[in-house]
C-alpha cells in the first residue's frame, strides 16, 4: 500500500486487517490529502517539478512521482493497491477495460514462435484474440478442455510457453485445477495467465496456486453499477513491473482517473453485494433446476455440478452468473427471456440490475449450444426474481 502509507499519519497501516469488510471500507487517515475520506480524481495529464534535481529523480524512475499520467497517476494507483492487496498480490495495474489488460498480458508473455494452451470456452475475445489475431505473429494457440489435465497436458507442445487460464469460464462455467494448471506449467517452464473475473478478488485466489498473472475485467463485479469499462493484472512485483515497463507504456491502454474512483467506489461494497450474489443467486438457480424444459443448470455452486467438490476447495464462495441448458429452440427461449420483467436482455453482467442471454454471445463458442441461457443475478429482492421467471416459464409451458 505504497501510497496509503505516506505520511506518519498513516502508521495504523489498512494493510494490518486481513478482514476483506474492512479492508474495503477503512482508509488510514490520509494527511496528504487533508483528510479526504475519499481519495481526489487527480485529474491531471502531467505533473510539474520546482526544480530540475527533482525532474530528473522522478523521470529517472528513481523514486515514484507521478510524471505524466500514462505512466502512474496517483488515483489510479490508489486503486491498484487496494486490488492487489485484495486479491493477495504484490503488484497490480489498472487498463481501460478487460480485454486491454488480457490483450497486454499475452502479447507480453510469447513471442513469434511461440504456442499458447488455451482453455475451451474462455471468454469469447480473448480467443479471438488468440485463435485469429496472434497466428499473423507466428503465435498458435490450441484450444483443450480445462475440466481435463490430460487434455490440456496432452495439447502441450515443445514450444508452449503460455498456459491460458479462466475458472470458471462464463457462458458454461467450467473450472479448472488451478494448483494442478499451475505445476504443470512449471513443469514445462510456462507462464500462466488467468482470468478470474467471475469470482472476483474476494473469492479466489489463483496466486496461491501458483498461477503467475490474474487479469480481472473490472466492469463486472468490482465496478458493481454497470457504469464502468475496466481491467487489471496483478501479480509478483518483478512481472508487474517487466510489463509497465513495456506493454503497458508502449500500448497506452490506461485506465483514466475518473474510472479509477468509480472503480473505487464500487470496491467499498464489493463483499456486502457478493455476499448477496451467493445467496441469491443459488436461490434461483435451485429454482431454476425444478422447471421441467430445464435440462441442466450450470452454476459450480451446485451440488448437481460435476466439478462442485473443485469449486468448494479452490472458491472460498460463489458469484451469481450462471447459465442452464435446454433442449427447446432458441427462439423458444428468446421468446421466453422477452417475457421476464425483472431479467433485462442485455451483455455483461456484475451489477445492480438482472440480466438474461440466450445463445452464443459472438463468435468462438462454436460448441456452446444455441439454446443456452444464461442468467445474471442482480441485487433485487430474489422471490420476486423467482416469481418472475415463474409468469415466462407459464406462459412457456402453455406453448409447448
Ligand atoms: C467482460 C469480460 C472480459 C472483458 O472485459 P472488458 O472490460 O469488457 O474488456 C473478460 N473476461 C470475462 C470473463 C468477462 O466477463
Amino acid at each position: 500500500m505504497e501510497e496509503l502509507d505516506k505520511g506518519k499519519a498513516n502508521e495504523k497501516s489498512q494493510a494490518a486487517s486481513l478482514d476483506p469488510y474492512t479492508r474495503v471500507a477503512h482508509d488510514p487517515h490520509d494527511e496528504t490529502h487533508q483528510g479526504a475520506v475519499v481519495m481526489p480524481i487527480y485529474q491531471n495529464s502531467l505533473f510539474t517539478f520546482a526544480d530540475y534535481e527533482a525532474f530528473d529523480r522522478a523521470s529517472t524512475g528513481t523514486d515514484d512521482t507521478p510524471v505524466y499520467s500514462r505512466g502512474h497517476n496517483p488515483t489510479v494507483r490508489q486503486l491498484e493497491a487496494r486490488l492487489a492487496l485484495l486479491q493477495g498480490g504484490e503488484k497490480a495495474r489498472c487498463f481501460a477495460s478487460g480485454m486491454a489488460a488480457i490483450s497486454t498480458a499475452i502479447l507480453a508473455n510469447v513471442r513469434g514462435g511461440d504456442h499458447i494452451v488455451c482453455v475451451d470456452q474462455a471468454y469469447g475475445p480473448t480467443r479471438e484474440l488468440l485463435a485469429y489475431f496472434l497466428p499473423q505473429f507466428g503465435v498458435e494457440t490450441t484450444f483443450a478442455d480445462g475440466a481435463s489435465l490430460e487434455a490440456l497436458e496432452a495439447a502441450i507442445r515443445p514450444n508452449t510457453k503460455l498456459i491460458y487460464l479462466e475458472s470458471p469460464t462464463t457462458l458454461t462455467f467450467q473450472l479448472q485445477d488451478l494448483r494442478a494448471c499451475a505445476d504443470l506449467a512449471k513443469r514445462i517452464g510456462a507462464v500462466t495467465i488467468i482470468d478470474n473475473t467471475w469470482a472476483t478478488p474476494l473469492l479466489q485466489n489463483p496466486l496461491a496456486f501458483g498461477v503467475d498473472l490474474v487479469a480481472h475485467s473490472i466492469s463486472k463485479y468490482i465496478g458493481g453499477h454497470s457504469d464502468v469499462v475496466g481491467g487489471v493484472l496483478i501479480g509478483s512485483a518483478e512481472r508487474i513491473n517487466r510489463i509497465n515497463a513495456r506493454e503497458y507504456l508502449l500500448f497506452g491502454g490506461i485506465m483514466t482517473p475518473h474510472t479509477a474512483s468509480l472503480a473505487m467506489r464500487g470496491l467499498r461494497t464489493l463483499p456486502l453485494r457478493l455476499e448477496r450474489a451467493e445467496r441469491s443467486g443459488l436461490a434461483v438457480a435451485s429454482h431454476l433446476a425444478t422447471l421441467p424444459f430445464v435440462r441442466k443448470v450450470n452454476h459450480p455452486g451446485l451440488a448437481s455440478h460435476p466439478q462442485h467438490e473443485l469449486a468448494r476447495q479452490q472458491m472460498t464462495g460463489v458469484s451469481s452468473l450462471f447459465s442452464f441448458e435446454t433442449d427447446l429452440p432458441a427462439e423458444r427461449m428468446k421468446a421466453w427471456a422477452s417475457r421476464l420483467e425483472y431479467f433485462r436482455i442485455g451483455v455483461s453482467w456484475g451489477g445492480h440490475e438482472s440480466l438474461v442471454t440466450v445463445g452464443r454471445l459472438g463468435p468462438g463458442y462454436e460448441s456452446v449450444p444455441g439454446s443456452l441461457v444464461r442468467l445474471y443475478v442482480g441485487l433485487e429482492d430474489p422471490q420476486e426474481l423467482i416469481a418472475d421467471l415463474e409468469q415466462a416459464s407459464a406462459a412457456l409451458m402453455q406453448e409447448i
